[in-house]
């Protein structure tokens, strides 16, 4: 079969491998859906850790086509994947903090993901979905489950402000979760085309610029998600943060880069900043969510590709306005 494979640093290619078999515990899914994350470019940019040659696409759901010794899922089962492996021994999955894992080989970074028609991985791994939801919304399961839980690390109450900074697919997810905790939220995106599905998806508030955030909410907000991941929004978070706040960096920036950050400021006004890594604990209720429709993921689907196209679509930076695009391997 075809897998896009990433053999380096803007090194990605189409390529045949043998088709996958199932060993004890594992199971093997026809792939339906794949979304191309930021993390598949900063992937491809060398900007994230990874272990090329390796089949990208850790986003990805699809049905049971066959299965290993000792797994007790069916065939025919749509199931959405868990990308990430912690060995479970370790000091930090010990301690409960799975997604610190130093040991952690992630499906679709660290050995062959869901840009592939037929994807194999952990059992444990595999968290069932209705057999009634459409085929492409189990892709989003990966994406919510990292966004519940740096939505769970802001603790938002309901009342509370809540700031959101870029609007791409993880910022719009964390608005709908924000929305559904009882926040008043400001999405702060430059795109008007994301500005607009923003107040679509419930903002109370859209804004352009850092300034045009603090005119609407001068005093700035009780939580601040970034997930923008570039410097600016980075070193703009703490002046739009309320005193007593807190911030939750969502956003990848890439090893070695250097922000400016006021340490006096953040004492003073003893503002917290938080980092939200992975998905501990998340990913079953990012499917719960998924499953009953509680979270709107069509308007976030900006097109859908095969397998050639996705090759040029991550070697490329994402189209003005494209919020997520789905692989369909099939
Ligand atoms: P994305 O689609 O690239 O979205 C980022 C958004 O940031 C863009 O839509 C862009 O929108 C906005 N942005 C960029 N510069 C901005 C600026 N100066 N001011 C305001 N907004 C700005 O990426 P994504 O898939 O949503 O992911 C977001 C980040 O989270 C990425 O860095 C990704 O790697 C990271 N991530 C982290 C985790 C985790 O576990 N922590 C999990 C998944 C993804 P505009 O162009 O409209 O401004």
């Amino acid at each position: 079969m075809q897998a896009l494979r990433l053999y380096g640093t803007h090194d990605l290619r189409l390529d045949e491998v043998p088709e996958p078999v199932p060993g004890p515990g594992e199971v093997l899914i026809r792939v339906e859906a794949a979304g191309i994350c930021g993390t598949d470019r900063h992937l491809y940019l060398g900007e994230f850790p990874s272990t090329p040659p390796v089949t990208l696409g850790h986003e990805f759901s699809g049905i049971v086509t066959a299965t290993g010794a000792g797994v007790a899922l069916s065939p025919g089962t749509r199931v959405t994947c868990d990308p990430n492996i912690p060995c479970l021994t370790c000091p930090h999955c010990l301690r409960g903090r799975p997604n610190l894992c130093p040991n952690n080989r992630p499906t679709g970074v660290g050995r062959d993901g869901g840009f592939a028609p037929r994807a194999l991985f952990p059992a444990r791994n595999a968290i069932a979905l209705p057999d009634d939801l459409h085929p492409h919304h189990g892709a989003f399961c990966e994406p919510l489950a990292c966004t519940l839980h740096g939505m769970d690390r802001a603790a938002l109450r309901a009342g509370e402000r809540c700031l959101i900074i870029g609007g791409g697919v993880i910022g719009l997810l964390a608005l709908q979760l924000a929305r559904t905790a009882g926040a008043e939220v400001l999405m702060l995106t430059r795109s008007r085309a994301k500005q607009d599905l923003a107040l679509s998806l419930g903002a109370d508030h859209v804004a352009a610029t850092p300034e045009q955030a603090l005119q609407i909410w001068p005093q700035g907000a009780e939580a601040v998600i970034e997930c923008a991941g570039v410097v600016d929004t980075l070193e703009a978070a703490p002046a739009l943060t309320a005193t007593g706040g807190r911030i939750v960096i969502l956003g990848v920036l890439a090893k070695g880069t250097r922000v400016r950050i006021e340490p006096f400021d953040l004492l003073f006004r003893e503002i917290q900043m938080l980092h939200s890594f992975l998905n501990p604990f998340t990913h079953a209720r990012a499917a719960q969510m998924i499953a009953a429709g509680t979270i709107s993921v069509v308007p976030l689907i900006s097109r859908l590709l095969t397998l050639p196209e996705a090759l040029a679509a991550i070697a490329h930076p994402a189209p003005a306005g494209e919020v997520r695009a789905i692989v369909v391997p099939q």
